[in-house]
């Protein structure tokens, strides 16, 4: 599944999940949205209490600051 903890936008992944197929014609079915997950192998990134957000909602923390990054991108300026 695939359902952001924050706005409750979701994708195809949490339909089927549900196997509702009445959520496609949700508003807040978003195909084309990609999803930050807490656990991801390669994950360089604390979201904190959240698993799964959007990336809209991930944006949005890290501009808060909420989102903790285990390694600088930029080493040098
Ligand atoms: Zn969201």
């Amino acid at each position: 599944m695939a359902k952001c903890e924050i706005c409750d936008d979701f994708n195809e992944d949490h339909i089927d999940n549900e196997g509702d197929d009445s959520l496609y014609e949700s508003e807040q079915y978003k195909p084309n949205l990609y999803f930050y997950w807490h656990g991801d192998i390669e994950e360089d990134y604390d979201m904190g209490e959240y698993e799964c957000i959007c990336v809209s909602c991930f944006n949005g923390l890290d501009l808060q600051g909420e989102i903790k990054w285990k390694k600088v991108k930029k080493d040098i300026d």
